[in-house]
């Protein structure tokens, strides 16, 4: 009689509920600051406050805040809308 084969350890993927949403980072009016943006699937857009022009500007999503980048990382970056 063949002995039964263990069976194999189950890797259990934990898939979070949480996951943090992506964020993708605009860039701003003002040279070496971004806004850092989340990506939400279907969204219609928001407008934000800048804080430098004080004109609102829109964005694909919700804003988590703003950042200070280097130049050249700036200007890789895409430009807000508005
Ligand atoms: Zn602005």
């Amino acid at each position: 009689m063949k002995r039964a084969a263990k069976p194999a350890a189950k890797v259990a993927v934990k898939v979070s509920k949480l996951t943090p949403a992506p964020q993708v980072q605009y860039r701003l009016c003002r040279a070496g600051w971004a806004v850092i943006v989340e990506t939400i699937p279907n969204a219609q857009g928001t407008r934000f406050v800048c804080p430098f022009c004080t004109v609102s500007h829109r964005v694909s999503g919700p804003v988590r805040g703003f950042k200070r980048v280097r130049r050249a990382q700036w200007i890789k970056m895409r430009r807000v809308e508005g």
